[in-house]
């Protein structure tokens, strides 16, 4: 994880120091000894994150901080302050300013690399979503959600593992300012339990328990699918460092030292909350653009571009297991006569009612998909072609014998379908080979009077629907 800081330091000295331990981490370092330089380098060589000293001649940190935070092209960049170590108030003014977070002087390198550690993974996830909002706002489809920046950290869910109840209960008080909603349990077992029932922002663990290992909660934790991306924050003694170490080996993402500075769990909490929130909501827009991209917008059905690849998927399982397949595609008989007579809403209308319809007639891991304009297919897995038949005409048969609801219209709309109904092969067949020998079974379907299925088997077709007497040509099923 490399990223660019900019140290801010008007004595040199804490500024090599600062540099010399960063860049032996990988960073990528970058420096200023007063106020008005660091603004200027934020301008043009926009950090990642920025280590700030508050007491410096001229310009004070607090004052820069102010400064980053009202530009907004500069409001997303998080700001450690460097704070002499007694010195509460200074943490309070640095909250008051925008500061995201706070180091001692002098610097101990786990506080540095967690700090900076936790506030680059801030940053990559709010990088990603100012990304998102300039591209979705560039093809006009910004929808009404809150810029990443504006997203708040209040009201969150918290977890707390901790067996002393004046603690407890400090950080409790604390988080209350927040409005959060606070769960305080006092052993490992019932807080990953409770971990598991419920959602949560953030864990915060007492690492100095009487008689557990709090640990142990950091690594089930991180082993579980479901917490295992949840923001742990350690609370710990100032002489636990090794201990401290061994939480991040484990995963844990930030920590405070005891006595808890109120100023600072706000701050540290916030970072975490913020980044869990981000990072869900970067999800949720990522599976909905997957969504957006794989089903179709009237119906809600898949597309066509996901029915061949899942096509394909089920066709390889049917060449490794000797499992069945089969597919029917169906179409509405005379559409266009609907939209004439009633309206293209109609038509929409029906087209909806249709895919409703038919998904409600399947079992749940059948697929349907709208190929395009008023044709549908299905694709079922273990499914034989005597059962695909049977699939086939029932559907026809329901779709005949019921009409469509349309708005408007005081009687409901006959509609009826062709359908065509193909097996995968053995061996050798392709999505383009099974789709192209249904698509023939539907045109030999309209073909012979429309509103009937037709099974296509390697080329010879036959009715399945029953055909009425004159029209048997001794043939049939
Ligand atoms: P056939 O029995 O041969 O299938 O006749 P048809 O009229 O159903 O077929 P054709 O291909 O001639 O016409 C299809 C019509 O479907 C034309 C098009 O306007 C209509 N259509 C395609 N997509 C939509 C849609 O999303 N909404 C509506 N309302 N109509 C659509
Ligand atoms: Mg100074
Ligand atoms: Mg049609």
């Amino acid at each position: 994880m490399s990223a660019r800081i900019l140290v801010v330091d008007d004595l040199l000295p804490n500024v090599k120091l600062l540099e010399a331990k960063l860049t032996s981490e990988y960073f990528d370092v970058i420096t200023a000894y007063d106020g008005p330089t660091a603004l200027e380098l934020i301008e043009q060589q926009p950090p990642d994150i920025v280590l700030l000293d508050v007491m410096m001649p001229g310009m004070d940190g607090f004052e820069v901080c102010r400064r980053i935070k009202e530009q907004p092209e500069s409001m997303h960049i998080p700001v450690v302050m460097i704070t002499a170590l007694s010195d509460a108030a200074d943490r309070v003014r640095g909250i008051e300013c925008g500061a995201d977070d706070f180091l001692t002087k002098p610097v101990n390198d786990m506080a540095l690399f967690a700090r900076v550690r936790s506030l680059v993974r801030l940053k990559m996830v709010m990088d990603e979503w100012r990304l998102r909002e300039q591209t979705t706002g560039q093809l006009g489809a910004l929808e009404n959600s809150t810029p990443v920046i504006q997203l708040s950290a209040a009201k969150a869910n918290v977890l707390v593992l901790d067996d002393n109840e004046v603690d407890a209960a400090k950080i409790s008080a604390t988080l209350a300012q927040d409005d959060d909603n606070v769960f305080v349990e006092t052993d490992v077992a019932t807080t990953y339990q409770r971990a598991l029932d419920q959602p949560f922002d953030i864990v915060i663990i007492n690492l100095n328990l009487r008689d557990q290992d709090a640990l142990r909660l950091c690594s089930q934790l991180r082993s579980t699918e479901i917490t295992r991306q949840i923001p742990i924050l350690l609370v710990i003694e100032e002489d636990q460092l090794e201990r401290l170490a061994k939480g991040f080996d484990l995963g844990v993402n930030d920590y405070l030292v005891k006595p808890i500075d109120q100023n600072e769990l706000l701050a540290r909490a916030r970072t975490q909350i913020r980044r869990w929130r981000y990072h869900g909501r970067l999800r949720k827009t990522y599976e909905r653009s997957i969504e957006m991209a794989l089903t179709d917008s009237l119906t809600g059905l898949y597309n066509r571009r996901y029915l061949t690849a899942h096509l394909d998927g089920q066709i390889g399982r049917v060449e490794r297991g000797g499992k069945s397949l089969s597919m029917i595609m169906f179409d509405i008989d005379f559409f266009k006569r609907v939209n004439d007579s009633h309206g293209h809403a109609a038509g929409d209308s029906v087209l909806k009612e249709l895919a409703e319809r038919v998904s409600g007639n399947l079992r749940s891991f059948d697929t349907v998909a709208r190929m395009g304009g008023e044709e549908f297919v299905i694709v079922m897995p273990d499914t034989n072609v005597g059962i695909a038949c049977a699939v086939a005409e029932r559907l026809r048969q329901d779709i005949e014998n019921n009409g469509f609801t349309v708005p408007e219209l005081s009687t409901t709309l006959p509609i009826t379908i062709s359908i065509g109904v193909a097996t995968a092969r053995e061996n050798g067949d392709t999505s383009e080979s099974i789709l192209k020998r249904a698509d023939d079974a539907l045109y030999h379907a309209k073909d012979t009077g429309r509103n009937r299925a037709v099974l296509n088997t390697d080329g010879v077709f036959e009715s399945i629907t029953p055909v009425l007497q004159e029209e048997v040509a001794g043939g049939g099923r």
